[in-house]
């Protein structure tokens, strides 16, 4: 396909294990700044979905251009620097630093404006992790170690180190398992600000929080996507209900 607006462009993605094809000849277009979100029964090939983007699993055949750019043959790393960053279901922050040095430590090396320039640079880095802090509710938690927050907080703290590379595309698996409620909302909200300057994929069960937060919902099937579109619309699609919504 030649040059799209879309900043991701997934196109005839298949990935088999052993025969089984989890993905299954999948084409999925994300527009800037839009906010998806994937949901589907257990074992519909969510997870392997996000997989195949970020380069942790490797496509048997297809394509995903992220800004028209090829992500298929690129190594991990590469597809974080080009602007994708994921977020698992376990949370991996470092439990005995404080939120400032858990966001500290994710600003990406050598990538500052002013180089090798020190104390400079250092300022670049506090802006932005103030920035980050902010965005993601923990401005007057920097101080604190890690370890100490709360399961929503320690969330929205992984969350706060991927934007600390400045993602342009982010990846959430579930981020809102086993929050409360009010951290919940929270998250809607965190994640409707996070997609003002970039785009971002979420899976998720909770049909309250995807109506809440959702531009477009994708329902997936056995590797497939049943439907797609408002939420309204694959609320009320009958294959949707069949298999999905109505249990
Ligand atoms: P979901 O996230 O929608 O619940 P997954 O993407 O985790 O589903 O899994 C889709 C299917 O692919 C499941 O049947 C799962 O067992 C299988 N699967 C996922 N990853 C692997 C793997 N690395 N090797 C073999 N099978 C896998
Ligand atoms: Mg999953």
């Amino acid at each position: 396909m030649s040059n799209t607006d879309f900043v991701l462009a997934v196109e005839d993605l298949t990935v088999s294990f052993d025969g089984f094809k989890a993905i299954d000849n999948l084409n999925l277009y994300l527009d800037r700044g839009e906010l998806r979100v994937v949901i589907g029964p257990n074992g519909a090939g969510k997870t392997t979905l996000l997989d195949l983007i970020c380069g942790k699993t490797r496509a048997s055949a297809g394509s995903i251009k992220f800004k028209n750019q090829e992500m298929t043959s690129l190594p991990e790393h590469m597809i974080v620097r080009a602007g994708i960053g994921r977020k698992f279901q376990t949370p991996s922050i470092y439990e005995n630093l404080s939120v400032f040095k858990n966001l500290e430590v994710s600003f990406p090396r050598g990538r500052g404006v002013f180089g090798a320039l020190g104390f400079k640079c250092d300022d670049e880095v506090r802006n932005k992790v103030m920035e980050v802090a902010e965005m993601i509710g923990l401005s007057d938690r920097l101080e604190l170690e890690s370890g100490l927050l709360s399961h929503g907080q320690k969330q929205w703290l992984e969350i706060g180190m991927l934007l600390m590379q400045d993602p342009e595309l982010l990846m959430l698996d579930e981020p809102i398992a086993g929050m409360s409620a009010r951290e919940r909302e929270l998250t809607a909200d965190l994640l409707l600000r996070i997609c003002k300057n970039r785009s971002v994929i979420v899976i998720e069960h909770d049909m309250a929080f995807v109506s809440r937060i959702a531009h477009k919902v994708t329902v997936m099937h056995q590797g497939k996507i049943l439907a797609e579109g408002s939420m309204e619309k694959v609320q009320a699609d009958p294959k949707v209900i069949d298999v999905y919504l109505g249990h």
